[in-house]
């Protein structure tokens, strides 16, 4: 089952294009990956996505709605369905690191301070966190730890979908790659579908069930990693050059 399609999307900033009729699709339940050389629009894409950048033309839908034409309700229903983790995936610093998982709950969902309580625990606990984290700031809390409080924030909701961007990007290796088995282990555990961009080559092979590579304003290719080695890209051929 489509979770998103991406159909004929065209980007442009001012008279540059960065999408030249885009086209992919996210099915249910998978990891899948936006790679691409730096500046050819995965972000954007990511963004153009969850309803933050609009696009010249084409569609994407999410769940089932296209999000180009969106009546106001429809859009909140969507963002209750969805979770972010941007790359500088700010937590609000003069907030605790409950506050800041509090915070979507609080802003979308009627519910009581102590139903509220015992659900940030529980996300803490999904993601790694020590319950006695709950009332540190974010400035004193070490990078690893920030990313699994953002990932705990964006799970507030329990949403169907999550989005990440280059969530391993700044952490030490052995952070990274735990980050990579939380992922792996809360796709299976809470059957979330979950797009990545990203272009660290372990997370990669170690999360990625499907990807798309978007090089030269095109997707050059969509599918698993097994078929890499035949797409005619000199970024593919460059950047999996020690896979292949
Ligand atoms: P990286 O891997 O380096 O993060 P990316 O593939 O995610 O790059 P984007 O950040 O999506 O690339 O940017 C794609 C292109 O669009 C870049 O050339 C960028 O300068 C340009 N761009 C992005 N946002 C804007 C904007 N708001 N206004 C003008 N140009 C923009």
């Amino acid at each position: 089952m489509a979770m998103i399609k991406v159909r004929d999307v065209v980007t442009a900033f001012g008279n540059r294009i960065i999408h030249d009729k885009l086209n992919l699709t996210v099915k249910k339940g998978e990891i899948y990956g936006l790679l691409g050389p730096s500046g050819c629009g995965k972000t954007t894409l990511l963004r153009e996505m969850v309803m933050l950048q609009p696009f010249q033309s084409g569609s994407i839908e999410v769940l089932g709605k296209k999000v180009e034409s969106l009546r106001e309700r429809e859009a909140q229903w969507l963002r209750r369905h969805w979770g972010v983790l941007f790359q500088f995936g700010a937590l609000f610093s003069s907030l605790t690191i409950a506050e800041n998982i509090a915070l979507p709950l609080q802003e979308y969902a009627q519910l009581s301070p102590a139903m509220i309580e015992e659900i940030v625990a529980f996300k803490l606990s999904i993601v790694g966190l020590k319950q006695s984290d709950a009332s540190l700031y974010p400035s004193e809390i070490s990078g690893g730890m920030k990313k699994k409080a953002g990932l705990a924030r964006a799970l507030a909701m329990d949403p169907t979908l999550l989005f990440l961007d280059e969530p391993t990007s700044g952490l030490d290796p052995i952070s990274a790659r735990e980050f990579d088995a939380l992922i792996l282990k809360l796709r299976d555990m809470l059957g979330l579908t979950v797009v990545m961009v990203t272009h660290d080559l372990s997370s990669i092979y170690d999360t990625l069930d499907r990807v798309a590579i978007i090089d030269e304003k095109k997707i050059v290719y969509e599918g698993s990693l097994d078929d890499i080695a035949s797409v005619q890209s000199e970024f593919v051929q460059t950047f999996f050059k020690e896979r292949l």
